[in-house]
């Protein structure tokens, strides 16, 4: 990059928004796509996405697309731009007729220079039409894992922007997230006909934030404690369904709590006021369905906590990661049970069967979190490709360790079924073959006459799905990208087989238990 081209940027980071300098990848990036190169931005929450085609938009001739799939979303960063003194307009179902043609004109006239698009006015045939006709820089496809159906977000809409894109001209693509797996990132790249773009993808490490799961026992009585000691500090306690909303909001009102409910189902000015309450905090502590936050900026709040467990792990980080923005302290706390999982399970018994079998697979990895004893950090990062070998000793687990086992014998035991299995199954396949389960799967593989078959019936199913997920977390596995839910071997894992040592393996959680401990106490 130019030198002039360089001292420009910065010149309009501080003269439009206010920054005197660009964080982490975002100087790199914006050359990227100034440059007319397809980029893949995977950022956390909070590391400031926006900026990344915001700025380039300003400083190239034209207008920019953004494509975002939440209309809340889109006109807080219209305001804002607005705010800023940019000339940002957005095109959406609540626009009226007049509305939408006076935008088209500023557009056309070349006076826009970011023109935000929901997918669905994006696939109308007339939104194409007009802007084939604009001048377009780029596109910006904000929440990219929305193409995923591994996402937590799937939108189908979103299947279709490439088609488009091609349409209406020969555009470079900016393709941003802040939750993408592997998997999901692979997807994301197929779908855009993008394998060849540049990926900047940033550490998911939050290290202030503190990550700590309670079983949900006396869950009421854990919370307003929780709240109380807190006191006046900001934070958002999240439930599933809008009724727990009110109710929990009620339960800390009545407990001298600021706290106001938010979900989809109050009327708008209710929940615009609460909203805007919290932000200004009058309210100290907001209670809301996961409709809340897309979007928000808040950088104090203090903590997050899940009252019901969460659907995935990329929802759960993404709503955690609302948490401490300013770097300050952060604490995220998540009631668990295993009946919440069931429930969840079953709220997806209407939906077609992939998507049910993809739902139950990221409820059963949210399950396996919440009970394992591992670092959570470690966990966490794992799960979003990242590798992180130490223990961070700044979770629950790294505070409170759980008793340890030598187990090389069962590292080696479960590691042989993977291989002699032929690294086409899941877990929960590998689980039964080693305690011995004569199921369906089981007897039409033949895996009932390998010689791994029961060799572990002494423990049980859950103890060895913890072997296998802590071997994964070691990479003695690998998970197969290709294939959702499937485990296969590294090298690492060969080796052991062939070379066996010690290795120490952490006892799960057993919150039951637990809670009965509590409760004889
Ligand atoms: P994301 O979309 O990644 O969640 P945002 O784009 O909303 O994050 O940015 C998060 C916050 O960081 C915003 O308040 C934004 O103004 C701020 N921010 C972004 N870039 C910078 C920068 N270079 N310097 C200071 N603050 C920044
Ligand atoms: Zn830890």
């Amino acid at each position: 990059m130019s030198i002039k081209q360089e001292v420009n940027l910065k010149n309009k980071l501080k003269e439009v928004f206010g920054y005197n300098q660009f964080r982490g990848n975002q100087e790199l990036i914006i050359n990227n796509i100034i440059n007319r190169k397809n980029t893949f931005v995977i950022m956390p929450t909070g590391a400031g996405k926006s900026l990344c085609y915001q700025l380039p938009a300003l400083s190239l001739p034209g207008t920019a697309i953004v494509i975002s799939p939440l209309i809340a979303l889109m006109k807080n960063q219209v305001d804002q731009l607005n705010a800023f003194g940019v000339n940002a307009h957005f095109l959406n179902s609540t626009l009226s007729k007049s509305e939408i043609n006076r935008v088209k004109k500023e557009t056309l006239a070349g006076e826009v220079k970011l023109l935000y698009v929901a997918p669905e006015s994006l696939t109308k045939e007339e939104t194409i039409e007009f802007l084939r006709s604009a001048q377009i820089t780029f596109v910006a496809i904000d929440e990219a894992h929305c193409i995923s159906e591994w996402g937590h977000d799937f939108r189908p809409e979103y299947r279709r922007i490439r088609g488009i894109i091609d349409q209406i001209g020969d555009l470079p693509v900016i393709a941003l997230t802040a939750t993408a797996t592997p998997k999901v990132q692979l997807d994301i790249q197929r779908n855009l006909q993008m394998d060849e773009a540049s990926v900047f993808k940033s550490s998911f490490n939050r290290t202030n934030l503190y990550y700590e799961v309670r079983p949900k026992h006396n869950t009421k009585k854990q919370l307003i404690q929780y709240v109380k000691k807190n006191k006046g500090k900001s934070g958002i306690v999240y439930c599933l369904s809008r009724k727990k909303v009110e109710e929990i909001a009620e339960l800390l009102r009545v407990n001298d709590v600021k706290a106001l409910p938010y979900h989809a189902g109050l009327d708008s000015n209710i929940r615009m006021a609460n909203q805007d309450a919290f932000l200004n905090e009058e309210a100290d502590v907001i209670v809301a369905t996961i409709a809340f936050g897309m979007g928000i900026d808040k950088p104090d709040v203090r903590f997050v906590i899940h009252y019901d467990t969460p659907k995935s792990i990329e929802g759960y980080y993404q709503e955690t990661g609302r948490a401490g923005r300013d770097g300050m302290e952060g604490n995220c706390l998540m009631f668990y049970s295993y009946d919440d999982i069931l429930k969840l399970e079953k709220f997806n018994k209407d939906k077609p069967v992939t998507e049910r079998d993809n739902s139950k697979l990221l409820l059963q990895e949210m399950a396996a979190y919440a009970d394992s004893a591992v670092c959570r950090r470690k966990q966490l990062l794992h799960y979003f490709g990242e590798a992180y070998e130490k223990d961070c000793g700044f979770c629950d687990n790294c505070l409170h360790p759980k008793p340890r086992f030598e187990a090389q014998e069962e590292v080696q035991l479960a590691l042989k079924a993977v291989h002699l299995t032929e690294e086409r199954f899941g877990i929960d396949h590998i689980t039964a073959v080693l305690t011995g389960l004569r199921n369906q799967y089981i007897t039409s593989y033949d895996h009932d006459k390998l010689e791994v078959f029961g060799k572990g019936k002494d423990q049980d199913a859950q103890f060895w799905s913890s072997v296998l997920r802590q071997v994964l977390l070691s990479e003695f596995l690998e998970k197969d990208i290709e294939n959702f839910g499937v485990v296969k071997m590294t090298q690492k894992g060969h080796d052991f087989i062939q070379n066996p040592h010690p290795i120490q393996l952490t006892k799960d959680h057993n919150y039951e238990q637990e809670v009965k401990e509590d409760e004889e106490k």
